[in-house]
């Protein structure tokens, strides 16, 4: 059991068990499924579960129908308990997220910024540091997603923003804790949780922004690489072109799929990370470069799966939309790359269950991840106000001195 050996040990593998349980499933099992779920005796939950309604990490509300018998209960969020803060930098914009237990997420700020790592960066810091100050404990870490490999301490290249070793959390300056990661990895991660890809034990996640990036996800979890740099799929010369790309080689499928190369398609300037409203506009109206970029993104997913041999591929960003409107070509593409041995059984290709959000779910599994812990529940404890507890009724808290 993990090494559990003591009852205190056993007692707080369980605490983490149950709210990571909550916690995937979307805080929307009852009790007593939990309590199946996890095969544990109905005694031991109702304790597991007091204990940390006591924490201020669950709060149990009625079910909305129940059969007969007694109303069953629902654990789910505490109303003051742990937030992880969750960044999606894009080329050209960014958005914050403050994200409960279970996955709920509400959108705090959104912002364009020029391209530069100091305009993307800095404001981003400083609206981390003024939800901190207004939510305090309850702000447990932040993850942030950037288009670009990210390398260990967080140093980030995005070659076609010309960003070369931007040390990411100096220049967000949070207290808290912080992870960086790749926006195509984050995405399969979330993926992985919430997604087309649950229980898949090999699969193939590509993400469409600008460019492409693909990684392979085994068992849930995406390969990084040895240096936290994998995701890197869209630098792989699958499509035969010749074009030289930002990131300093020849032929990268990148330049073949995405925003830039659909407004490379039809004569528009392109690159720096910018032409979004542009690209979208010629996604809806040209066929003709929707067709060439699908047929594009179709090739090098059957180099994918010869190599990788996937159960399903999953398409985020542009590429759901790449899958919509031009899916047949797509396949007229991936069919005739495919070994004859992968024909009979190809993998299936679907557009994400989670349509753009995926980056930003996936920058708040990773904090998550860190916090459902035995580690990680111990220091939310440590940190918590006394007041807080005890009282899962928000008003009850807010208002718990008299005023008179
Ligand atoms: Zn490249």
């Amino acid at each position: 059991m993990n090494g559990a050996t003591t009852s205190g040990e056993l007692r707080a593998h369980n605490r983490v068990r149950l709210l990571r349980a909550v916690h995937d499933c979307g805080a929307s099992r009852t009790r007593s499924q939990l309590t199946r779920d996890l095969g544990l005796a109905r005694g031991t939950a109702s304790v597991l579960v007091a204990g940390l309604a006591d924490d201020g990490l669950l709060h149990e509300e009625p079910a909305p129908e129940h059969a007969r018998g007694r109303p069953t209960q629902i654990p789910g969020p505490h109303p003051l308990g742990p937030l992880a803060l969750a960044a999606d930098i894009r080329e050209d914009a960014w958005e914050l997220a403050a994200c409960e237990l279970g996955g709920r997420v509400t959108i705090i700020a959104v912002r364009p910024h020029d391209g530069t790592p100091e305009d993307a960066l800095v404001p981003l810091g400083e609206a981390m540091a003024a939800h901190r100050a207004q939510a305090g404990y309850r702000v447990i870490g932040a993850g942030v997603a950037l288009a670009g490999p990210v390398r260990h301490g967080g140093l980030v290249d995005i070659a076609h923003l010309g960003w070369r070793s931007v040390d990411v959390p100096s220049l967000l300056g949070v207290e808290t804790p912080l992870i960086v990661g790749n926006d195509t990895a984050l995405a399969a991660l979330a993926e992985a949780r919430r997604g087309r890809l649950r229980g898949v034990r090999v699969g193939l996640h590509l993400h469409v922004d600008f460019d492409l990036g693909g990684v392979l996800v085994v068992d849930g979890r995406p390969l990084g690489g040895a240096s936290g740099t994998g995701a890197e799929f869209g630098h792989m010369p699958l499509t035969g072109g010749d074009r030289p790309c930002p990131c300093g080689a020849i032929g990268c499928w990148g330049m073949d799929v995405g925003a830039n190369a659909l407004l490379r398609h039809v004569g528009l300037a392109y690159g720096g990370g910018r032409g979004r409203e542009q690209a979208e506009q010629v996604l809806a109206t040209s066929q003709e470069a929707v067709t060439a970029n699908a047929g594009a993104l179709g090739r090098g997913v059957a180099a994918l799966v010869n190599a990788h041999d996937p159960e399903a591929v999953t398409l985020s960003g542009h590429g759901r939309e790449l899958l919509e409107r031009a899916g047949d070509a797509l396949q007229a593409a991936c069919e005739p790359a495919l070994m004859a041995i992968r024909r009979d059984r190809p993998p299936r290709i679907e557009g994400s269950a989670l349509g753009w959000r995926g980056s930003l779910l996936g920058a708040m599994e990773s904090v998550f991840d860190a916090f459902l812990t035995p580690e990680g529940l111990g220091r939310w404890r440590k940190n918590q106000p006394d007041q807080a507890r005890d009282t899962p009724d928000r008003e009850n808290v807010m208002h718990s001195t008299p005023k008179r």
